[in-house]
């Protein structure tokens, strides 16, 4: 029987199936997913997790019954194989198939592997799914120490995870600060300091360039710079690719993930993409974007749930995003990438303040730490076009809310 198929069971395909359900689809609704658990959180992969404050079972998002009630079947630990547009099916390991009337793809994105001999020796791990990460809670059990390839958010998160465990850490990145390419110079080397005051040990502009392993087991990893690490354990987090095989077999246009408009739709009017593997035009970026975050993984897929139920609301949110690390609660909304101007709201040292972002004035982006009140009116800030005066963002006591309520009482 044919109906909507959604490709992958995490943010993405669970809401995009949510949606298409609750605006009314009435055809049969199929996810399909690699993976054996139920759907689950994956932010606390790296931080509760790995704490021992959250257990497996409650990082599950649903239970089966709620897919039940919600007449959504669930196909657990089948692979998509190959999408054939024509006739309308999916094919899946194991030699069955699905056949469609509607079809999302959110196949969400994965580790990319460090390129170098021996990479897939015992004790290189990366962080990406369930399972990754019951591994790595396992080997960290085991060791005293960890070396971190990446100074990005995983790596981080991992990093402080595995610092208030009472390991020694070691972060190697290949550039000359933290998150170089999401978050700005400032925060940057706040969190820095922060790592450093927790004990871990950065390495800035160096790279691995071999692998040392005995018996099958990594043993060391030599920087380029010469320097030796002594490991046992290696987190490797260099950032993740799009799952758009399938996709690009099937024809449909791939660019670092498959293109889709603001509804998630693909080139072929009903296949759908969303989430990680999906690569959108966003207003916000000024250009298209593909995007890691649970956030851009929910809202999208909740265009295209819509859309395939008939209903037509644009994805177009501000790009948001969250980090927590040690007691640092870090939000990021909008891109900072272009900024010409900057203004620092809250003290620096205090552990609690935001730094808002301009060009030519407009307000573009704000980072925040432990303020989330600030997010909260940014995100409608920017996503209304509205700037505060670099004045008005530095002062603490002005109340940012006071331009939104303006703006509205404008509009009335
Ligand atoms: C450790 C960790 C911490 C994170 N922390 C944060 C955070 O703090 N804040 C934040 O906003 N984001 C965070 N993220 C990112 C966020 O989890 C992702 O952006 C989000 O999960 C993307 O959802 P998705 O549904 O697009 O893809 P994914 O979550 O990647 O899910 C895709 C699913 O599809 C399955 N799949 C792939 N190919 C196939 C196939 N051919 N057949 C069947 N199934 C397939 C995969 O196994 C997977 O289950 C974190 C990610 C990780 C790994």
């Amino acid at each position: 029987m044919s109906g909507l198929v959604v490709i992958g069971g995490s943010y993405a395909g669970i809401q995009a199936a949510l949606t298409a359900r609750e605006a009314g689809y009435t055809k049969p609704v199929t996810v399909v997913t690699d993976e054996h658990w139920l759907p689950y959180e994956k932010p606390p992969l790296s931080k509760d997790f790995l704490l021992n404050k959250m257990a497996e079972q409650n990082l599950i998002l649903r239970d089966k019954a709620f897919f039940d009630i919600s007449g959504i079947e669930l196909v657990l630990g089948n692979q998509a194989t190959e999408i054939d547009r024509r006739d309308r099916r999916v094919a899946l390991d194991g030699d069955s198939t699905l056949q469609f009337d509607e079809l999302v793809i959110a196949t969400g994105s994965r580790a990319r592997r460090l390129a170098v001999a021996d990479a897939e020796v015992e004790g290189i791990c990366y962080l990406r799914s369930l399972t990754d990460a019951v591994d790595l809670k396992a080997r960290l059990k085991r060791t005293a120490e960890i070396v971190i390839v990446g100074g990005g958010f995983i790596g981080l998160e991992v990093a402080a995870s595995a610092a208030k465990l009472g390991k020694k850490v070691t972060v190697v990145e290949s550039g000359s600060r933290l998150l170089e390419r999401a978050i700005s110079p400032l925060v940057s080397s706040y969190l820095r300091d922060v790592h450093q005051q927790h004990g871990v040990e950065i390495r800035f502009g160096d790279i691995v360039a071999s692998i040392e392993s005995q018996h099958g087991r990594v043993t060391a990893i030599v920087l380029a710079s010469g320097t030796k690490l002594r490991a046992d354990l290696v987190l490797v987090g260099i950032g993740g690719i799009a799952n758009d095989e399938l996709a690009r077999r099937a024809g449909l246009n791939c660019a670092n993930g498959v293109v889709v408009d603001a509804h998630g739709r693909s080139e072929a009017t009903n296949i759908f993409a969303a989430g990680d593997c999906a690569n959108h035009y966003n207003r916000f970026a000024e250009g298209w974007i593909r995007l890691e975050s649970v956030h851009n993984a929910q809202d999208q897929a909740r265009a295209a749930g819509l859309a395939i139920a008939g209903q037509y609301e644009p994805y177009e949110s501000v790009p948001r995003f969250w980090s927590d690390q040690y007691d640092v609660k870090l939000q990021m909304v909008g891109l900072c990438g272009r900024f010409d101007q900057m203004a620092v709201r809250g003290p620096v040292e205090g552990g609690r303040f935001s730094v808002f972002y301009f060009r030519q004035s407009k307000l573009i982006a704000v980072e925040s730490v432990n303020r989330p009140g600030d997010q909260m009116a940014a995100r409608r800030l920017i996503a209304n076009g509205m700037s505060p005066s670099l004045e008005q963002a530095t002062d603490e006591s002005f109340d940012l809310k006071v331009l939104l309520k303006a703006a509205e009482k404008a509009r009335t």
